[in-house]
């Protein structure tokens, strides 16, 4: 029985065939052991079962034909280059079959060999021809399904040298070792792991084929599921966490003297959040929701469960500038909340203390916060992911809410349960929705929450793609009409990833143009990038008071900004965009009750697929949910499951759109094997297996960090 750790100790050169030029050609596709070899599975198969007559064959199209050779000819083209000619005919026709480079096919099919070929017919000199086709001598392999290999002709492999190695390979390796319980086989009617190693290689039949994949894509998904749960499992068994006081009326309060009630998703989360701060282990949960859910009051609900309990709540932004704002707002909701005061007599009160500590703090209030907040004065600190990094020290932190936005916090987290000897229950808020599986398989190791639900109130926005040049001037009529309708709008200017130069530059050109154009009368402010944050503040201040009737900005808005009389936004070159962010900057808009817009420029034509596949997506649904899912199929989450990683790669099979339940199987056994009696210990072959595959924990944070970096690119 071997263990797949043994084959990646054998150096693929063992095999035959397989000398230091192949050796190093297979190195280009990283694949160096026998187990890379195995594990280089199959991109396609050729069902070679279907054999067409010559007689029947169309042109362009893929087929079989099994025919004798009748006549050769070798001989040396123009260019020097070797050329072999191959008569065929199997009775109803005949074929001409021409190798290019392959001077030894005159030895292989000489006149009379009965061959298998493969390939797509073309036409040549009037003559019914393949080129290079893929051969097999019958007895060799015909009636099968044969894999096609992801190789490179660049590199000197064929799709058949790969199949050939394989083959040997599979035959000398053996019987495989299986880490998976034979129960859990048996209860999603698996098969074995030697079956599902020859199966993906060599099915013979579709059946096989679709048996093999799906435990090997079980095999992955399992494998990344027990890495997620072990880590969840171990911080929770390693640190100690605070048990809140949870019913000490703090939050009540805070929710009473709100304008209005907590949506049921609100609700649903923060019962999920005050049940994990009830207990005694510290909590790691995700909240996710739409732009625009309410994320931000059921976070401050959790850092007021702190409070209440006289802990800490510290709530980190991305940025500076979201760090502010965040800071702004949580002080607005609070304002006039008291907590019983300390130390006085029993019945003082003081109000909730909320203070901002980042980079732009002076030194001297910096020094001043410090002290204040670890004497435990200050209740909750807004501020950016330096609060923790640079060991502000807290009195005693409770609750940390990571609003990361379109990063994420592993290491953030790290850090943080390195902090003291309690460590703090950790909320991870993200507005980028991410579909149920994606979450599953990148932040596994948390729990969810999501709010599904926006609070009452919003009228959907309304997106058109406004085709260039024909339907522009609609999309700027409609601005001028909100303002004149004394709303207001965000005009998005073109995104320039490579420098944030040209993009100000091109900013500029946009404002210049719209106010001698389109705009002309209008109020309009610009905002972009390298704009200093002092003027950049007196701008986004005038756009909030109304003394701006249009703001022409970069993505600088993308986040946070809430201006709910903004009512129509136009973002030129839209289809330059990713859909997330387009998504992001549309829920800039629709935030007040009155009717809004979102006009996507784009030209008519010239617009390449994907690009218009995002853009309809959008002018379809105002759904985060759903656009995530369009985005991830657009984007490939090959690029996601199977992210270039350090050391050995994982996920390679496994899709998650097709292979969806199959995570949640796979979660739900992890759970199962790292729960159930002995825990891990007790499957000492799939804990190797996990380890040779996905490493020591260090690069395994950062292949997820990789991963979620994916979900949350544009
Ligand atoms: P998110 O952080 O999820 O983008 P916010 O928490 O910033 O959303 O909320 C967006 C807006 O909706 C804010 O103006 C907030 O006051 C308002 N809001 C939040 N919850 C509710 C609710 N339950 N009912 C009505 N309005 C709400
Ligand atoms: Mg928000």
């Amino acid at each position: 029985m071997r263990r797949l750790r043994q084959l990646a100790g054998i150096p693929v050169t063992e095999l035959a065939g397989i000398g230091p030029k192949k050796a190093e050609a297979l190195a280009h596709f990283g694949i160096s052991t026998v187990l890379d070899l195995l594990m280089h599975y199959p991109r396609r198969y050729l069902d070679r079962t279907n054999q067409a007559a010559i007689a029947d064959l169309a042109l362009g199209e893929e087929a079989m034909v099994l025919g004798r050779v009748r006549r050769v000819q070798s001989r040396r083209t123009r260019n020097r280059r070797s050329l072999v000619e191959v008569d065929v005919t199997d009775g109803t026709g005949y074929l001409r079959c021409t190798f290019f480079n392959q001077a030894w096919r005159a030895n292989q099919l000489k006149n009379g060999t009965q061959a298998v070929f493969f390939g797509r017919l073309d036409q040549f000199q009037g003559r019914r021809r393949m080129s290079n086709p893929v051969v097999d001598l019958v007895g060799d392999r015909t009636g099968r399904i044969v894999a096609v290999y992801p190789q490179s002709d660049k590199a000197g492999l064929t799709t058949w040298e790969l199949g050939d190695w394989v083959e040997e390979a599979l035959q000398r390796a053996g019987e495989l070792a299986d880490p998976v319980p034979a129960g859990v086989l048996g209860r999603f009617g698996l098969i074995g792991r030697t079956a599902a190693m020859r199966g993906i290689h060599l099915p013979t039949s579709a059946d096989e084929h679709r048996a093999a994949r799906q435990r090997l894509v079980f095999d992955e998904l399992l494998r990344i599921q027990i890495v997620l749960v072990r880590r969840k499992r171990d911080v929770e068994r390693r640190a100690a966490g605070i048990a809140h006081d949870v019913a000490a009326g703090l939050v009540e309060r805070f929710h009473e003297r709100l304008p209005f009630p907590l949506t049921e998703a609100q609700r649903r989360a923060l019962d999920d959040i005050t049940a994990d701060l009830a207990a005694p282990v510290p909590m790691h949960r995700l909240l996710q929701g739409d732009v625009g859910a309410g994320k931000t009051l059921v976070a401050l609900s959790a850092l007021l469960v702190a409070v209440q309990g006289g802990h800490q709540g510290a709530f980190m932004a991305p940025t500076e500038v979201l760090a502010d704002q965040h800071h702004v707002g949580i002080r607005r909701l609070l304002e006039g909340l008291t907590v019983p005061a300390e130390g006085d007599n029993l019945f003082g009160e003081r109000p909730v203390r909320v203070e901002s500590l980042t980079s732009r703090t002076t030194a001297g209030d910096r020094a001043r916060l410090g002290a204040a907040v670890a004497a435990g004065d200050v209740d909750v600190v807004v501020g950016t992911h330096a609060l923790i990094q640079e060991r502000v020290a807290f009195r005693s932190l409770g609750v940390a809410v990571i609003d990361e936005q379109h990063r994420f916090g592993v290491e953030q987290r790290a850090a943080l349960r390195e902090k003291g000897s309690l460590v703090p229950d950790v909320l991870v808020m993200t507005a980028t929705p991410i579909p149920r599986t994606a979450a599953m398989t990148v932040y596994g190791d948390l729990d969810v929450s999501v709010l599904d639900e926006l609070p009452p109130g919003r009228t959907p926005v309304t997106t058109r793609w406004a085709r260039r040049p024909d339907e522009e001037s609609e999309a700027w009529a409609r601005v001028v009409a909100e303002v004149e309708a004394g709303h207001q709008a965000f005009v998005v200017c073109p995104l320039i990833e490579e420098s944030d130069k040209l993009e100000a530059r091109s900013a500029q050109q946009t404002y210049d143009r719209l106010s001698a154009g389109e705009l002309a009368g209008l109020r309009i402010g610009l905002l972009h990038g390298r704009i200093p944050a002092k003027d950049a503040e007196v701008i986004m201040d005038a756009f909030r008071g109304g003394r701006l009737d249009v703001l022409v900005a970069t993505t600088v808005i993308e986040v946070g900004v809430d201006v709910p009389n903004a009512t129509v936004m136009a973002v030129i070159d839209a289809d330059r965009f990713g859909l997330a962010q387009l998504h992001q900057l549309r829920g800039r808009v629709g935030r007040g009750p009155a009717a809004s817009w979102c006009f996507l420029l784009a030209d008519a034509d010239g617009v390449a697929p994907d690009g218009q596949a995002r853009l309809e997506a959008l002018e379809r649904t105002n759904d985060g949910f759903e656009l995530a899912e369009v985005d991830l199929a657009l984007r490939g989450e090959g690029t996601l499951m199977g992210a270039q990683q350090k050391g050995r790669s994982d996920l390679r099979l496994a899709s998650l759109r097709r292979d969806g339940a199959w995570v949640s199987r796979a979660r739900e056994v992890a759970f199962a094997l790292v729960d159930g009696d002995g825990g891990l210990d007790a499957h000492p072959l799939l804990v190797d297996e996990v380890d040779l595959m996905l490493g020591d924990d260090d690069t395994d944070d950062e292949a997820l960090g990789e991963r979620r970096e994916f979900l949350f690119k544009s």
